[in-house]
């Protein structure tokens, strides 16, 4: 069967599985091996060269998600950004970068990069002269995020892959916040799509680990610097990932219908001052989400009305846990005030846009009438705490 044609739960169920001729069992069998025997076999199977027969079949799984022709495993998300730039970014090399990235892979681009010689610049928004603006001479890379943490704002692909196309750079995006489920890139003429699988992936909040998307060509490429840097992951969490993405259709969706379910909630609630979700008519953004996404995913933030002290609001939630990270299938919420965006001054924050009454909310599976009540009693105990103080 082609896996292009297939649908996308059955791409996530079935495709790249490695039949267990031995004993029939339905799912793939685990290959612990760390030796392979090197006569009669073409390929030297080794866990750091990125092909034992888990870390391939997994690997086809994702590629046929994104719709390339290849893609790789890593350890973590940041293993996947920091060998995919590197490979293709040398000394004496320019890469212009979105403004707004996850703060993992800006602190690798601003304390590392000077280190090895690359040039970089941050664009000064998110519009076409915005990116064109940066690009020099010497610029090889364009890196783009979409939606983008915390505002979810979302950046153009097609518009991204024409300057790309037009300048001779390679295109990179980090795809996480939206999964393979809701934005295939590479369909918009991006080049490299990469992951943090810690995320939608994963989706319990227990595997640690990254995947990259390409052309082969351009993965020969990163598969050289990679079994260099060895980043590579252990086959028992590629075996875990590949159960997990098994139910990603399933639970992205219904990650996306409860996010624009409680979206358009807290859009009217009164004591919410504004919210940020790439579903809502009133995104900034939203026709271009609408145009490159098949679904809204499941994040989104909302700022309180100022009076509201947003720290006591989390704490009131009661099933809805204060968490770092995101996309499992329990649903958690942050004050990028007080993590994510901790280290900005407060003028820089404001500047971008994060108010201290801003949370970010990871949506779960949960039924969403639960997650409604639990925000509603959050709102209820805050106002009431507030208004009569012990
Ligand atoms: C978490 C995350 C990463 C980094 O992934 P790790 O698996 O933690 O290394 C990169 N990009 C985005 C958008 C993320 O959310």
């Amino acid at each position: 069967m082609k896996s292009n044609k297939l649908g996308v739960n059955t791409v996530c169920t079935h495709v790249g599985e490695i039949k267990d001729e031995q004993f029939k069992g339905a799912i793939s069998p685990l290959y612990m091996s760390t030796s392979y025997a090197y006569e009669n076999v073409d390929v030297k199977r080794y866990p750091r060269y990125f092909n034992t027969p888990n870390q391939e079949a997994l690997g086809k799984k994702i590629a046929a998600l994104e719709h390339c022709e290849a893609a790789m495993l890593f350890g973590s998300g940041m293993a996947a950004v920091s060998t995919t730039m590197l490979a293709f970014l040398q000394s004496g090399d320019h890469v212009v970068v979105q403004k707004t990235i996850y703060g993992g892979t800006y602190n690798f681009i601003v304390e590392e990069f000077p280190k090895y010689g690359i040039e970089f610049d941050f664009t000064d928004g998110f519009t076409e002269a915005d990116f064109k603006a940066k690009i020099k001479s010497n610029t090889k890379v364009i890196y783009v995020e979409t939606p983008s943490n915390p505002l979810m704002l979302i950046t153009d692909l097609e518009m991204i892959g024409r300057i790309a196309k037009a300048n001779d750079l390679v295109s990179m995006i980090d795809n996480t916040f939206a999964s393979p489920i809701n934005q295939n890139p590479s369909l918009f003429g991006i080049d490299i799509v990469i992951h943090s699988a810690t995320k939608y992936m994963g989706g319990h909040s227990d595997i640690c680990a990254g995947a990259v998307a390409s052309s082969r060509e351009h993965m020969d490429r990163i598969w050289n610097l990679g079994k260099n840097l060895g980043g590579s992951l252990s086959d028992y969490t590629v075996w875990l990932l590949e159960r997990s993405i098994k139910t990603m259709g399933v639970r992205v969706k219904a990650q996306n219908r409860n996010a624009k379910k409680i979206a358009g909630w807290l859009n009217k609630h009164p004591l919410v001052e504004r919210v940020y979700y790439p579903g809502l008519k009133d995104h900034l953004d939203h026709e271009i989400a609408k145009r490159q996404m098949n679904g809204y995913t499941g994040m989104l933030s909302f700022e309180l009305i100022p009076t509201l002290n947003a720290q006591a609001f989390m704490q009131a939630l009661v099933l809805i846990k204060q968490s770092m990270s995101l996309a499992g299938v329990e649903s958690t919420i942050l004050s990028p005030t007080k993590t994510s965006h901790a280290l900005l001054s407060p003028e820089e924050r404001e500047r971008q846009g994060i108010a201290d009454g801003l949370l970010r909310f990871s949506v779960g599976i949960e039924d969403k009438k639960d997650l409604i009540a639990d925000l509603e009693q959050a709102f209820e105990a805050v106002t009431k705490k507030q208004m009569f103080p012990l």
